[in-house]
């Protein structure tokens, strides 16, 4: 088996699948209830503002922003209700993963966690890359990663990850690459 395995579980939202079996009228609901200023479409601050991390710190800006990136289909920089459909599926399929891998319901995802959660979704990393994963997705300095920042952690393993195999044809877990290609590897990851 490859160190990063085949196949990445925690990502489990398909922004091109609608969510199967909500209620649409539900759903028209909690739009409404987003958006504040009733304007049609939910902002990056309603939507920061509706998601929580289990504590009253705000919502991680930028898993906000990777969100709405991620949904944003028509590019107008916000969520409208046929794109929020896919977003709340997204949303829920994580708060499930964060619960189900949340053993202790402490609301928070320790080292040993984390670790269990990475390795189900296929990653194989040494406890010292997860004392740094730990560190640098602890944005509240409590030893543990909230919701949001887990929804990042994941999100940029795997997109690091991805731009890593892109090179890694052989799937050894190494890569030769020049200095030109990997400034393109690293800048491309932010567009
Ligand atoms: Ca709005
Ligand atoms: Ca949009
Ligand atoms: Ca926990």
């Amino acid at each position: 088996m490859a160190y990063y395995g085949q196949q990445q579980q925690g990502y489990q939202g398909n922004p091109q699948q609608a969510s199967p079996g909500v209620d649409p009228n539900f759903l028209w609901g909690v739009f409404q209830r987003i958006d504040k200023d009733r304007s049609g479409e939910i902002s990056a601050s309603e939507l920061q503002q509706a998601l929580s991390n289990g504590s009253w710190t705000p919502f991680n800006p930028e898993t906000v922003r990777l969100m709405i990136g991620m949904f944003d289909r028509d590019n107008s920089g916000s969520i409208n209700f046929q794109e929020f459909s896919s977003l709340w599926k997204y949303v829920t399929d994580w708060q499930n993963t964060f619960r189900s891998y949340d053993r202790d319901n402490s609301g928070s995802i320790d080292r040993n966690e984390l670790k269990n959660a990475l390795t189900s979704f296929g990653y194989r990393l040494s406890d010292k890359f997860y004392e740094i994963l730990i560190r640098k997705f602890d944005r509240q300095g409590r030893g543990t990663v909230a919701f949001d920042d887990f929804i990042q952690c994941c999100v940029v393993l795997q997109t690091l990850t991805n731009a890593f195999r892109f090179y890694d044809t052989d799937q050894d877990g190494w890569i030769q690459i020049g200095y030109e290609q990997f400034l393109m590897l690293v800048f491309n990851l932010r567009s």
